[in-house]
């Protein structure tokens, strides 16, 4: 074989049509979180998002694309990328890629990652940066809208507070549209989390509906900041809100209680970083 043939990722790609392959399986389990666990890996969809990862040095163990993959210039990079990092690369029928990823109308490439969250005690902020706390989030589509606004404002990172959501379900994945793969996310008991909180040299602003301060009346400028998020059924509890040096509220009109923590956790962060975010200069 020469050179060419064997760095070709063609011959060392694995045909599956059959929902009984066990690879297949494998995949498959990976919609339950204690099988992401067990493996310490997780699935992402999408051709974009798999360059992305691979880009930022995310660890691939398995590519799996579509038979109207073949011959994609595109797909079979990636493909070849997967081979050179020692992962596998499946072919398959687009009856099994709808099974894997439990939707009609799958993309057409799905990657399996290693996962990879940051331990707490390596997160030391300085300057201006800004850093989420979210208090036991329990909705994964919170959670991935979360991530991503928060790599759209160019923060730092988010950290789960308590029992939260996995980040690695397929749909907190999808909600962050490949923010996962760019926003550091570390977990953290309560305990932990206030033993760290301790030694934060910034701002830490909680919000909540009792809050007595605007968030806009906040001088956000200048520091490290740290925006705690509550529950979204309970809210902050009252550790978490005692350890805050302001509870923020956002004046609201209308019927509504509460604003889903989603959006609320947009409105703060577009408040905390108005002075860093710009338009280019137009032309
Ligand atoms: N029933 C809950 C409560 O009593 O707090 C509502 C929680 S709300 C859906 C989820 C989180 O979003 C809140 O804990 C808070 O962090 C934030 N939030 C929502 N609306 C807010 C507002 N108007 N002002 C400040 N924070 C708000």
């Amino acid at each position: 074989m020469s050179e060419h043939e064997r760095r070709r990722p063609v011959g060392r790609v694995k045909e599956v049509t059959s929902l009984s392959n066990p690879l297949v399986k494998d995949i498959k389990a990976l919609a339950l979180k204690k099988f992401r666990d067990q493996n310490n890996a997780f699935m992402a969809e999408g051709l974009k998002l798999v360059i992305d990862a691979l880009d930022l040095g995310w660890e691939i163990r398995t590519l799996i694309f579509a038979k109207a993959g073949r011959g994609n210039p595109a797909v079979e990079k990636v493909a070849a990328r997967t081979v050179a990092a020692g992962g596998d690369v499946l072919e398959v029928s687009e009856k099994v890629l709808s099974s894997i990823t439990r939707r009609d109308n799958p993309q057409m490439v799905v990657g399996v990652f290693s996962q990879r969250l940051v331990p707490l005690k390596d997160i030391r902020p300085a300057n201006r940066d800004v850093w989420v706390a979210l208090d036991r989030v329990r909705d994964p589509g919170n959670l991935g809208t979360v991530i991503r606004t928060v790599d759209a404002v160019g923060a730092k990172g988010v950290i789960l507070v308590g029992d939260a959501t996995d980040p690695f379900s397929l749909e907190a994945v999808r909600a962050t549209m490949g923010s996962i793969f760019a926003v550091p996310v570390a977990r953290a008991s309560a305990e932990a989390f206030l033993a760290w909180r301790k030694g934060f040299p910034g701002l830490v602003a909680g919000t909540h509906l009792k809050g007595a301060v605007d968030y806009r009346s906040v001088d956000f400028s200048g520091k490290p900041i740290l925006l705690v998020m509550g529950n979204e059924q309970q809210g902050l509890p009252d550790d978490l809100a005692a350890s805050c040096d302001r509870l923020l509220r956002i004046p609201q009109a209308g019927r509504a209680d509460s604003l889903n923590l989603a959006v609320a956790t947009g409105v703060m962060l577009f408040e905390i970083r108005r002075d860093a975010l710009k338009l280019e200069a137009s032309p």
